[in-house]
């Protein structure tokens, strides 16, 4: 694998613009608004945002599918307009859509993509890959055979044909089951082990903050959040209890630095407030005050969907 000092990050982009043709030459839309940050050698990266956000626009600018139209990127140290052929060489992407073949079998699908890379017959490393992926048992069935499990597995092999040091995949486990989605997180984290630096896209926040090292998240074209991710989850400004009651309730008490109040049940009160203007102890005595007993308490931590929601809310 290729190595470069560390200081150096492994993709750098710089106020990334792109506007999309509109029709009949009037301007289109606008899905990157001059987004600047940097993935980290050797992480797991997760870029995240909302539908429309622009990060497939920005993955498919990386990967030399898109045109932009301001900015720069750097891939692995090779900027896309420059050095577009070693840009490319740097990176491997795994697409959201499966685009096979039907007729080649996943040996000679790794082949074939070794021949485009220039990559020898002898220096090619099909078998190899096809066991990383599980896939040594299928190295001769037809890829229209394959599970869609197994086709993931293998496009992500496919993207790592060429050893580069940067793997992306755009969302990789929409539409994946829970089984398949632990077997894919295993596959990228033993790769990322391996040296591999991973940039995904995905909207499953729950797995983003269990995998991700680091977290930009693009809001309409903008970069909103660009942190580690345990100080992400920190940001969150809410915080939420959840108490039982001794009566029925007669309508959930809003209360100053109450954010939300929900009646789960009749009896069920769940109150998200906001961290900086009251406390937890404030929230149970205003509840109290009135007229009810509190019979239980529980807190839930904020999570990276609870900062998610607030960072991308409509202003
Ligand atoms: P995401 O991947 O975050 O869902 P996209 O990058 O796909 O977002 O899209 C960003 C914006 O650009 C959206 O408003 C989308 O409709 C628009 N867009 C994407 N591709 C094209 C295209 N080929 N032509 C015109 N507009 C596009």
């Amino acid at each position: 694998m290729t190595t470069s000092p560390a200081a150096e990050p492994a993709i750098a982009i710089r106020d990334l613009t792109k506007r999309y043709a509109g029709e009949k030459g009037k301007p289109g839309k606008l899905a990157l608004d001059g987004v600047s940050f940097d993935v980290p050698q050797g992480q797991i990266f997760g870029l995240l945002g909302p539908n429309g956000a622009g990060k497939s626009t920005l993955i498919n600018i990386l990967a030399g599918l898109v045109t932009k139209t301001g900015g720069s990127a750097e891939i692995w140290g090779f900027d896309i307009d420059r050095n577009p052929r070693n840009a490319k060489r740097m990176i491997g992407i795994v697409p959201q859509e499966i685009v096979f073949d039907p007729f080649f079998t996943p040996f000679e699908v790794l082949e074939n993509q070794g021949g485009f890379y220039g990559i020898g017959k002898r220096d090619r490393r099909s078998e190899e890959l096809l066991a990383a992926v599980h896939l040594a048992d299928k190295r001769d069935a037809y890829a229209r055979t394959l599970s869609g499990g197994m086709k993931r597995r293998l496009l992500i092999a496919k993207a790592m044909v060429h050893s580069p040091p940067i793997l992306v995949l755009d969302e990789p486990t929409a539409g994946v089951d829970v089984e398949l989605r632990r077997q894919l997180w295993e596959l990228v984290t033993d790769l990322n082990r391996q040296g591999v630096t991973v940039v995904l896209t995905t909207h499953y926040l729950e797995e983003a903050e269990q995998l991700c090292d680091r977290i930009a998240i693009i809001n309409r074209g903008k970069l909103i959040a660009n942190k580690p991710t345990r100080e992400l989850v920190g940001m969150a400004r809410e915080k939420i209890v959840r108490v039982t009651l001794d009566k029925d309730l007669a309508g959930p008490p809003m209360e100053e630095g109450f954010v939300k109040a929900e009646a789960l049940d009749p009896r069920t009160l769940e109150i998200t407030y906001d961290r900086d203007k009251a406390s937890a102890g404030q929230v149970l005595a205003r509840i109290q005050s009135h007229g009810y007993a509190i019979e239980d308490v529980t807190t839930r931590e904020p999570d990276l969907e609870d900062v998610f929601v607030q960072l991308t809310a409509a202003p």
